[in-house]
């Protein structure tokens, strides 16, 4: 993205503050500035000299980068790409990039060192549909039951902690790499709904290719509990992640209620962010704890005795979310869940 660009993307921006309406770090703050349409407001201030790139840096990164304005803007407005952009070219300086990234590459780096000897099976086969494994599944050399049915070309990061930390350099290589594979296929099967939310950026992918990405595979299939399931009669529920694609969550959602035998009880606020994003707890842990919080209550009420969601930092969420709220219930991905406790009818 170009300033060029952003700055036809800003002036786009009616002021109409729909935005506002489930942006979380407003829900907490209750301050415009710290909004979607504040946020522009003062990206215009900056590019007209009316304000200094320090102050307009500090504001930046308030952000959660969750892109929930997007789905109420009418004019479609990406906010959290802005911002990410913004932050990484401002007067980049490279230790403080280095820091952010490597705080977000933690948790990858820890998993990939205590799994070091696990060896996970791939498809041998290999075919025009592709698996797009996540970072923290291939750090924990997780054999998943999508291994055994896709290729997995050994696709790179999706990009998102990069562009999030500001290192375009190493965001334009993964995006090119990628790119290239999908253009190839004729299907890619996604695990985590971050992963394919990054992906659908990508500038190099035509409308044709974005249609060829697709979450997970045979939900509108027919599933049952396994004999054993611990789950029989118990409820679940599913957290959505901020940047599932609505249909995605839609689908998910007609076929967590087809399992027979299980209960599956919808959150109160399907919107409501976990609160972790990546590193945001890190460097804004107070806010980071209040919608934690939030998010932690909506859970309790639903009574389930197992919680799904569909991305891994919203996973480590969850769990922080049950430890702050006494709320001891099992955390798990949705391809787990499938692969261990599900069978097809
Ligand atoms: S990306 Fe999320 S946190 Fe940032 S302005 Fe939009 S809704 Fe608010
Ligand atoms: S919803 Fe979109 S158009 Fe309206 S103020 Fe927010 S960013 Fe601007």
């Amino acid at each position: 993205m170009l300033d060029d660009e952003i700055k036809k993307i800003i002036k786009k921006c009616s002021r109409c503050a729909l935005c506002m309406q489930n942006c979380p770090i407003y829900e907490i703050k209750k301050d415009e500035n710290n909004t979607s349409r504040g946020l522009i407001c003062k990206l215009n201030g900056y590019n007209n000299n009316e304000l200094s790139e320090k102050e307009i840096k500090k504001d930046l990164k308030i952000c959660l980068n969750c892109s929930k304005c997007k789905s109420n803007c009418p004019s479609g407005i990406d906010t959290s790409l802005i911002f990410a952009y913004k932050n990484a070219t401002l007067n980049p300086s490279k230790f403080s990039q280095r820091i952010l990234l490597s705080i977000k590459l933690l948790p990858i780096k820890f998993l990939y060192f205590i799994n070091i000897f696990k060896k996970h099976k791939k498809n041998p086969l290999k075919s025009n549909v592709l698996y797009f494994k996540g970072c923290i599944a291939k750090a924990q050399h997780k054999t998943t039951y999508l291994d055994n049915i896709f290729y997995n070309p050994d696709f790179a990061c999706c990009g998102l902690p990069y562009l999030t930390s500001g290192d375009l350099k190493n965001y334009n290589k993964v995006k090119e790499k990628n790119t290239k594979l999908i253009k190839e296929a004729n299907m890619v099967i996604f695990d985590c709904a971050s992963c394919k939310s990054a992906v659908m950026e990508y500038e190099g992918l035509s409308q044709e290719d974005k249609k060829k990405l697709v979450f997970l595979y045979d939900l509108d299939k027919k599933f049952k509990l396994k004999e054993n399931s611990k789950y029989k009669n118990k409820t679940i529920t599913f957290h959505k992640p901020c940047h599932m694609d609505k249909k995605d969550f839609e689908q998910i959602e007609k076929f967590l209620s087809s399992i027979e035998n299980i209960n599956y009880k919808r959150l109160n606020d399907i919107d409501k962010c976990c609160g972790f994003g990546g590193s945001y707890f890190v460097f804004h842990p107070i806010i980071s704890t209040k919608i934690a919080l939030k998010k932690a209550k909506d859970i309790k009420n639903t009574k389930a005795d197992l919680i799904l969601t569909a991305c891994p930092s919203c996973t480590f969420g969850l769990r922080y979310n049950q430890l702050i709220s006494f709320n001891f219930k099992k955390t798990l991905e949705l391809r787990d869940f499938i692969d261990k406790e599900l069978i097809a009818k």
